[in-house]
């Protein structure tokens, strides 16, 4: 069998003296986030009501109000979630760590700008800030904000199963949320992850899928990628949505960074971003004054442009450790045809060694739940996560870095994302902080959470258990998609 896996052991290219700690950087904690509303009745057009997030409890899936900001370095467009705006807090951007403002407009005249976050003043509305005065006509300019995204529930079914969507009635006003633990199961919140019933829930790569948070997408000119080799077309950077061929040799690489608590006017654009390995920190939550926990589990995504005929390695960190996954192109017109068993002389070698995968369009690489999810549109293979007695318990503190390096013939990649898995925790935000990490799930209730966990109020923290009366409806994977 092909279970066997040599697990390479690397040794950190950079050793990281401490862990970014950006609480010790910004002013302290301002805003209680502990008056989320979810959902309210936004009207009728047809039978079934449809409603309209009042918060992002449900992001990335599903996001409430938004403020539109922009990278005063690159131009880089980002949203914030609007509750976890406040005006002193200096927004980065995630792609260059520079400066973002936020747009703005006059009521009046409509003059637009990018207003300074420290400029803006809340008012006792909810949801509105007010600015500096309009160069046209004196009025307050103010924060352009997009409302949340409009849901249309469904009629609950019979039974729920993990994961599922549900909109319960709690207080008067509606909210959704996803159930972790079903009835008469004992759960739990240890390192990020979820624990059934004693045991750690292993997610399949399409629960994986619903719940994961994007990092990076390459073809969208993020920065952090790098390519080795010089490239067909003379590009030495990948920063087009064009396709990118590698050919035997070339690598493309990719290593997290994100902003470094640095003050951008006095330090030079190159101290602005830091290799860093994964937390459970994003754009969108700016604002929220906790200290980002470690993220081990991620996947890395590859679609390849047909004809895909070469041989490509994906190197990739995982609790410290190497993995590395081989997948061998096959065009349309040599299906069927390619042997895939080990060519090693000796059988000694050919027993650590594993075939490559096959695959005409698209690869995926999860490391999840300390398993590895080898998927690709031919084959698929589940290996359980060693680890070495040089890594645990003490793994190195290797950043988080990707490679994918053509062996053979040639790739053409369409794109390569990068998702994160969703990281439970108990401790964050101290107001919301849970007083427990384990709970028992009586009889005809649920346990549920928002998928932004650091903002979320749910049975971890205020909630409670959910019982099958205050479910109303339930909310399909369909209804996805930022805005
Ligand atoms: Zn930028
Ligand atoms: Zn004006």
């Amino acid at each position: 069998m092909h279970l066997l896996r040599r697990w390479l052991i690397d040794v950190p290219l950079i050793r990281a003296s401490q862990l970014f700690d950006k609480s010790s950087s910004l002013p302290t904690r301002i805003l209680p986030i502990a008056t989320l509303l979810s959902v309210f009745l936004a009207g009728c057009g047809d039978n079934s009501p449809r409603y309209q997030l009042l918060s992002s409890s449900m992001a990335p899936g599903l996001i409430g109000p938004t403020a539109l900001g922009q990278c005063l370095n690159c131009g880089t467009e980002q949203t914030l979630a609007l509750e976890t705006l406040r005006p002193e807090f200096p927004v980065r951007c995630f792609g260059c760590g520079g400066k973002c403002w936020f747009r703005g407009f006059c009521r009046n005249c409509d003059h637009q700008c990018l207003l300074d976050p420290k400029t803006l003043v809340p008012q006792l509305s909810a949801n509105t800030f007010r600015s500096e005065a309009c160069p046209q006509c004196q009025l307050n300019l103010e924060l352009r904000v997009s409302p949340g995204r409009q849901v249309k529930p469904e009629p609950k079914p019979a039974k729920f199963a993990r994961f599922d969507r549900i909109v319960l009635e709690n207080a008067d006003r509606h909210e959704i949320k996803r159930i972790w633990a079903l009835p008469g199961e004992s759960v739990s919140i240890e390192d990020g992850d979820v624990w059934v019933n004693g045991e750690l829930y292993p997610k399949s790569l399409a629960e994986f899928r619903a719940l994961s948070v994007p990092v990076n997408h390459w073809g969208d000119g993020s920065k952090g990628w790098s390519v080795e080799g010089s490239l067909a077309d003379g590009s030495s950077t990948a920063e087009t949505n064009d396709v990118l061929e590698l050919t035997a040799g070339e690598a493309l690489r990719w290593q997290y960074l994100k902003p470094a608590p640095v003050d951008v006017e006095s330090v030079d654009t190159s101290q602005w971003l830091t290799p860093s390995h994964l937390d459970d920190d994003w754009l969108h939550n700016q604002g929220i004054s906790y200290r980002p926990a470690r993220v081990h589990d991620y996947a890395v995504e590859m679609v390849f442009e047909p004809p895909f005929e070469g041989l490509i390695r994906l190197r990739c960190n995982y609790r410290g450790q190497w993995i590395e996954w081989d997948v061998q192109g096959v065009s349309n017109t040599q299906k069927g045809t390619h042997d895939t068993t080990p060519s090693s002389k000796n059988s000694r070698a050919a027993e650590q060694q594993v075939s490559p995968m096959l695959a005409e369009g698209r690869a995926t690489l999860a490391c999840v739940d300390r398993r590895i999810l080898q998927h690709t549109d031919m084959e698929q293979r589940v290996l359980h996560w060693r680890a070495s007695q040089e890594t645990e318990p003490h793994f190195p503190p290797a950043f988080t870095q990707v490679e994918i390096r053509c062996l053979s013939g040639r790739t053409r990649l369409r794109s390569v994302q990068i998702h994160r898995d969703i990281h439970l925790r108990t401790d964050a935000p101290e107001t919301l902080r849970s007083p427990v990490s384990s709970w028992k799930v009586p009889l005809h209730s649920y346990f549920v959470l928002g998928d932004n966990i650091p903002v979320s109020i749910d049975s971890r923290n205020g909630l409670g258990m959910v019982s099958w009366d205050l479910i109303v409806g339930s909310l399909p994977a369909d209804q996805d998609g930022g805005q």
